[in-house]
């Protein structure tokens, strides 16, 4: 392994500090590493593989559509994007969609779809958008600009600009950034990176009411979130709020790159028209067949009751865990996205749980992130919690 990891170094631009391991191959909710190394993956390539790896049938399906046609630009019609469409509508009850190659494009999408809705209505090219502090929603120059850590952002100033942050569940701190141009909110349905924070009721209903009044969109990041990880297909569903733009990606290809961003008839009818977004690969048949199987094979094996049934017994083990070690301070998040808030670094905490075959990862400094495949058992539960217990004893 050593000797990938070095020329890894010698070539690849070093925008990450990895860890020390070269993976190789995936089984279920177990990955292996080039020496045959197991582990128990609880971050399944951080909320990606929902259907865990080497998925026979999702595997087929791609197979075959690779050996039909990989692409055909958007000029033409292809059929696995069209039944994508049909299914990913049905599923997140939103009217259009517009497939993307990953999340960062389809926050672009979404902002370019709001400045465009509010262009149409007053001929200003001055709209502000509200987006929250600790917010993640990817490292695109657009999506950047709505990111609330100025941590990842300082360097690349300026931003698309005319951005306003406020603080997620703090209702007055938005209305304060409210102004007569302001043509969106937008935020994380539950806050990945900036530690699982996931929105409260009353939160979402007054925003969705302020929205209503002034006709500002909202928009709902649900990349990491939605996907049946918080034990509905998208996370906003719990709410009774329906948002006007909404993002998704992640777990959407299940290892395919591919995002979307939706909405509803309202802002589709008057918002991006003919020429004004596009994407080359975005929807194309490879990653249509992808998003078709993956919404298929979560309808067949019931994924979001699995994640209803597993997620109160990972809530109650982490819950046992946190009493057990003073250095955890409190549990939070949302069905199978969890996050341990503690009291100091965790980076050594997750270094020994990779030395004892568990893979994990952090959300900031000092949490513990768990974004486990969707099909988690009970007993890997159990078997990452006895890893976790000797982790946090050491
Ligand atoms: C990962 C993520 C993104 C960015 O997605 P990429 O595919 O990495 O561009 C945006 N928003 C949220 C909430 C995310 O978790």
């Amino acid at each position: 392994m050593q000797e990938y990891i070095d020329e890894a170094e010698q070539s690849l631009l070093h925008t990450y500090n990895r860890y020390q391991v070269v993976l190789d191959r995936g089984e279920g909710v177990y990955l292996y590493d080039i020496e045959g190394k197991r582990y128990l993956d609880f971050v399944a390539g951080i909320a990606v593989f929902a259907l865990g790896y080497h998925n026979r049938e999702y595997n087929d399906a791609l197979k075959g559509q690779i050996d039909k046609l990989i692409h055909t630009s958007n000029y033409y019609y292809n059929v696995p994007a069209v039944e994508a469409a049909k299914k990913l509508k049905k599923a997140s009850g939103m009217d259009r969609v517009f497939f993307t190659n990953s999340g960062a494009e389809a926050v672009e999408g979404a902002i370019k779809a709001a400045r465009k809705y509010a262009y149409l209505k007053d001929g200003r090219t001055d709209h502000e958008i509200i987006a929250m502090h600790h917010s993640f929603h990817g490292r695109t120059m657009g999506a950047l600009s709505v990111t609330g850590n100025p941590k990842y952002r300082e360097a690349f100033e300026p931003g698309i600009g005319n951005i306003r942050f406020a603080d997620m569940n703090d209702f007055d701190s938005v209305l304060a950034c409210v102004t007569d141009r302001t043509c969106a909110v937008i935020f994380e349905t539950v806050q990945g990176e900036g530690g699982i924070y996931p929105a409260e009721q009353a939160f979402m209903e007054k925003i969705r009411a302020l929205c209503d009044q002034r006709d500002i969109l909202l928009i709902l990041d649900e990349i990491q979130c939605g996907m049946g990880r918080t034990g509905y297909m998208y996370a906003w569903q719990k709410y009774g709020v329906k948002p006007d733009i909404m993002m998704s990606a992640k777990a959407l290809g299940c290892g395919v790159p591919v995002g979307a961003f939706l909405m509803t008839e309202k802002v589709a009818a008057h918002s991006l028209a003919a020429g004004d977004h596009g994407t080359t690969y975005g929807g194309n048949p490879l990653a249509g067949a992808a998003i078709n199987k993956v919404l298929d094979l979560f309808e067949e094996n019931h994924i979001i009751e699995h994640v209803r049934e597993v997620a109160p017994y990972l809530e109650q083990r982490l819950d046992e865990l946190t009493r057990r070690h003073a250095f955890i301070a409190c549990r939070r998040g949302a069905g199978l996205m969890q996050g341990l808030a503690c009291r100091g670094p965790v980076a050594g905490v997750i270094g020994r749980a990779l030395e004892k075959g568990l893979i994990l990862i952090n959300a900031g400094t000092d949490i513990i992130r768990f974004v486990p495949p969707l099909i988690i058992t009970r007993e890997n539960v159990d078997e990452m919690i006895a890893i976790l217990d000797e982790c946090f004893e050491d």
